[in-house]
């Protein structure tokens, strides 16, 4: 039975800094729940001085606990004791199905168990990494030696934040740092949870603390803090940008950062069996109601299928249901909230009076209260410098265009924004491998749309969709710095 009643959830309060619930900090903001707009709690916001004191106590923990030091081995058990509790734990489905748009079947069934797995990813990573001895001239011993950055500041997003969190601190925490995170301020509660789970299974305290608050006053105040010396963050472009622009000038720090989409889902005659494909594309776009950076929202398929792909999709479209996220039998997620129902409403409208047609959807689900539950929807006949067709709008909405050749579907899957994935739907091979080098994505799946089990596949744009990887190998080894030593003998 997962199903619950969200007014007897106890929240936890406030941040988590040195192992201990804190409740201060400057004024308050309140969080509100997506499926039904009902307030979930308030919670003080961490100020500059609240910033400054979880940074100091994360800097001196790295240093005094022993954790950077420790054996490797010792912090992989760590971490693999802490993904068991995860997986175990009654509490977190709770936290992030009440307060996010996540049903609580797809938490309980995806994103508890795919977090915990994040987890034991970089925990068998701690021990497996070495530096390099490096070819130097006779009588000298070359070294490449990495070294964990000591404090990392995380920032993640509202749309998943538990396996958001396992991407940032499983590899930084593996590597021997400590994490201040920052969830997003509509999302604020599971994250406590998860830091609590990691105190239990043994992370010294003051490894990994969680400041609550706005983007505009914790977050700048956590990039901007001297000692934090790498920023790790996902969300949208423009804040990454800035994030960027604040490192560059507060210490010149690394930045790993994991941005918007604009994914093309290109379908070629020869995809295969329709409806398989339509499936595809369908959970591509509609996945957390379409609030996932690498949501497949433009469909551009050859004309030779296109037709029966649509009628499809359509019916597809049709057969949604929404639901509470506290229901187990809900699946589709609603938007986070008003301003972002606002902003599908405000596309959709651009994109029909530029001449786009609304084949399905395009509007909230009736009696669904303040719960802002949008109709999956289809828009053909939309123009390139459509917003529809040019930005992230972070819903479930899928943009149609057809092409006949290969080349024009190529030039079409190109966004001149983001890079960030690509999906690829064709039975020939030397067509795929064509695509593959032809669309510039930082990630291309060829018969699938949307990431496996697969930890050591690294995530991460190009272009204006981010810098750097998380997950894989990448996003450990971005968790270190690397001394160069040469020693004559
Ligand atoms: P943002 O990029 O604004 O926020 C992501 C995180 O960054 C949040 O924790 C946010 O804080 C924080 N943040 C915001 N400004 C700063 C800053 N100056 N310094 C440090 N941290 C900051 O995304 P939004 O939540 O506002 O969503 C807006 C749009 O972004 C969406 O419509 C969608 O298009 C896109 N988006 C993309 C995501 C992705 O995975 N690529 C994820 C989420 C959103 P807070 O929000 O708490 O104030």
């Amino acid at each position: 039975m997962l199903s619950f009643n969200p007014d007897n959830v106890a929240l936890p309060q406030g941040h988590y800094i040195n192992g201990e619930h804190r409740t201060d900090g400057g004024s308050f903001f309140s969080v509100s729940r997506p499926s039904d707009g009902h307030t979930a709690g308030e919670l003080a916001e961490a100020n500059a001085s609240l910033v400054d004191e979880a940074v100091e106590v994360a800097d001196r923990a790295v240093k005094e606990s022993g954790w950077a030091s420790c054996p490797p081995r010792q912090r992989g058990a760590i971490l693999r004791r802490w993904a068991d509790l995860i997986e175990a734990d009654t509490q977190l489905a709770l936290l992030e199905a009440l307060a996010s748009t996540r049903p609580v079947y797809d938490v309980k069934h995806h994103e508890i168990p795919f977090t915990a797995e994040a987890i034991r990813f970089y925990a068998e990573c701690a021990d497996k990494y070495s530096g390099d001895l490096l070819p130097t001239r006779d009588a000298s011993l070359g070294m490449l030696i990495p070294e964990p950055y000591g404090v990392i500041g995380a920032i993640t997003p509202w749309n998943f934040p538990l396996s958001m969190a396992s991407w940032k601190c499983g590899p930084a925490l593996a590597a021997g740092n400590a994490v201040v995170l920052k969830p997003s301020e509509l999302t604020p509660y599971s994250t406590v949870r998860f830091a609590e789970l990691a105190r239990q299974a043994g992370l010294p305290a003051g490894v990994l603390n969680i400041v609550q608050g706005s983007g505009a006053v914790t977050g700048s105040a956590l990039v901007a803090h001297p000692l934090v010396r790498k920023v790790s963050f996902t969300g949208s472009t423009q804040t990454g940008a800035r994030i960027m622009s604040d490192a560059a000038h507060h210490g010149m720090k690394p930045v790993t950062l994991e941005l918007g989409g604009k994914s093309p889902q290109l379908v070629f005659d020869d995809a295969g069996d329709i409806a398989e494909v339509a499936g595809r594309i369908l959970r591509g776009f509609t996945a957390n109601g379409g609030q996932a950076c690498v949501a497949g929202t433009r469909l551009i398929v050859q004309r030779g299928i296109a037709d029966a792909l649509i009628d499809k999709l359509i019916a597809l479209c049709q057969g949604f249901k929404p639901g509470v996220t506290w229901d187990e039998n809900s699946r589709y997620a609603p938007l986070i909230d008003r301003r972002q129902a606002a902003k599908v409403q405000q596309v959709t409208e651009a994109a029909v009076r530029q001449g786009g047609e609304i084949l399905t959807g395009g509007k909230r689900f009736e009696n669904t209260g303040e719960g802002y539950f949008w109709q999956p929807t289809l828009l053909s006949n939309v123009v390139a410098n459509s917003p529809a067709i040019q930005e992230e709008i972070f819903g479930p909405v899928l943009s149609v265009q057809v092409f006949d050749s290969e080349e024009e579907g190529l030039v079409l899957a190109s966004h001149p924004t983001y890079g960030l994935c690509a999906g690829v739907h064709t039975k020939n091979l030397d067509r795929a491998l064509r695509a593959i080098r032809g669309i510039a994505a930082g990630t291309v799946w060829v018969n699938r749309y949307g990431r496996s089990g697969d930890f050591i596949i690294p995530t991460g744009g190009f272009h204006g969709s981010g810098i750097g990887k998380d997950l894989g190998r990448q996003a450990f080894e971005a968790c270190q710095r690397y001394k160069s030593v040469l020693i004559d003998f």
